[in-house]
């Protein structure tokens, strides 16, 4: 069938993108997909009916495009098309030629008139072309769980054909939900926090703390690693390393052991805020869950949310390990999530920090400390790094 256009047929989740927004979600959804399928074989992208097509410029680049598609936020599911005149005998005509390989018993015709002024409405050509393909194969029609679904659609200039639907997240585009900072360490939870707020539409930046020199680069380099898998769904991220050290050091010297966890989260939350009003970012995200460890407990999180104006966002709050830890296994950051590092966190820290950290000490304890100055001389030695997907479409900046 080399003489037949191929398009990848995208379908949204319509009731996410109802409304007046949709046609904002649209153009966003199709740059994304512009952008995510660049270099892959693609010709052109259009804005159909409730669907977004990508014009394929052969058969050889469908097994990329289909994997860059699948990491598109916004994207329900979608198909490899076959573009055939809009002609009904046209397409019988084809028929043996579109379904060779496919064994089947039962199977259902699915009709989409996208175009109204076709003379037959989509019941008409169901019935018509499935009395066809019964008569051409021998298979039943089956209206439910049929072995093959044969989609057609008809567009003011051609029909649309196509059978096997491919999964993808669905979700929102991302862009359309605006920016959130995600405070990102090396482990499992907070890549899999980041991937969902990206899933609703938000464009993430990344802030990552280290002990450096205190320890090695090891974390950085598990953060940055991270950064440049999730930006395959975002195309474009930056990478704030923040250091932590020097705040640890001053934090040892003045308040007990027990505090130390809530007082560095304190100001790590104070650094990323400041990093994310640059960036107009809106909120915070963690990877923190309920109870999880000792430090994630409904006092302290009270106590660290104190030092922030801006909302913080815990999208895994009431997920347990085993429920994050397959999600990073089909995120795909587990395995880097695992490899051994030396974290900031656990510099320091004895081994029973306190549970239910009092605000009244923690305002008592920072008030020895010089907290601006230390936040800023923190914001002065943070380093970005900027990521692009696929990885030699952006230019660095
Ligand atoms: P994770 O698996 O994300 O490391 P965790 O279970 O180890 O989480 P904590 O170490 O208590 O939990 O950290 C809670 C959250 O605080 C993390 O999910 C992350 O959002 C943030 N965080 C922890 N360490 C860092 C770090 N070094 N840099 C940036 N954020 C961090
Ligand atoms: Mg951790």
């Amino acid at each position: 069938m080399e003489d037949l256009k191929l398009h990848a047929i995208v379908k949204t989740h319509e009731l996410a993108l109802k409304g007046k927004n949709r046609p904002w979600f649209m153009r966003k959804l199709i740059e994304n997909l512009r952008t995510a399928t660049k270099g892959a074989g693609v010709e052109r992208v259009w804005q159909g009916q409730l669907m977004v097509g990508l014009t394929l410029s052969d058969e050889e680049c469908w097994p990329e495009v289909k994997s860059r598609i699948k990491e598109v936020f916004g994207v329900a599911k979608f198909y490899k098309a076959y573009d055939l005149p809009r002609d009904l005998d046209g397409l019988k005509a084809r028929m043996p030629q579109l379904l060779e390989g496919r064994s089947f018993e039962t199977f259902r015709i699915t009709t989409n008139r996208a175009d109204k002024r076709f003379p037959m409405n989509s019941e008409e050509v169901n019935r018509d072309l499935g009395a066809f393909v019964k008569d051409l194969t021998g298979a039943q029609v089956k209206l439910k769980d049929p072995d093959i679904c044969i989609y057609v659609d008809i567009q003011p200039k051609s029909f649309l054909v196509y059978f096997d639907e491919v999964k993808a997240h669905g979700g929102l585009p991302v862009g359309v939900s605006g920016k959130v900072a995600v405070m990102l360490s090396g482990g499992i939870d907070s890549p899999v926090a980041a991937w969902q707020m990206m899933k609703r539409g938000c464009q993430a930046m990344f802030v990552h703390f280290h002990s450096y020199p205190l320890v090695d680069r090891t974390s950085m380099e598990k953060a940055a690693d991270l950064v440049q898998h999730l930006t395959r769904h975002q195309y474009e991220s930056n990478l704030y390393l923040a250091p932590l050290a020097e705040i640890q050091k001053k934090i040892i010297l003045s308040a007990p052991p027990s505090y130390r966890v809530v007082l560095y989260r304190r100001f790590m939350v104070r650094i990323t805020e400041a990093l994310a009003k640059r960036n107009r970012a809106k909120a915070i995200i963690t990877g923190e869950s309920c109870g999880q460890v000792a430090s994630q407990t409904l006092e302290n999180i009270a106590v660290v949310d104190q030092s922030a104006d801006m909302p913080i966002l815990r999208p895994l709050i009431g997920s347990n390990k085993e429920e994050i830890v397959n999600m990073a296994r089909d995120i795909g950051t587990f395995t880097t999530s695992i490899l051994p590092d030396q974290d900031c966190c656990t510099l320091f820290v004895p081994k029973h920090p306190e549970t239910k950290a009092d605000l009244d000490t923690v305002l008592r304890l920072e008030e020895v400390l010089s907290v601006d100055e230390m936040v800023r001389d923190a914001l002065e030695n943070t380093e970005r790094r900027h990521f692009a997907s696929p990885e030699a479409a952006a230019p660095a900046r």
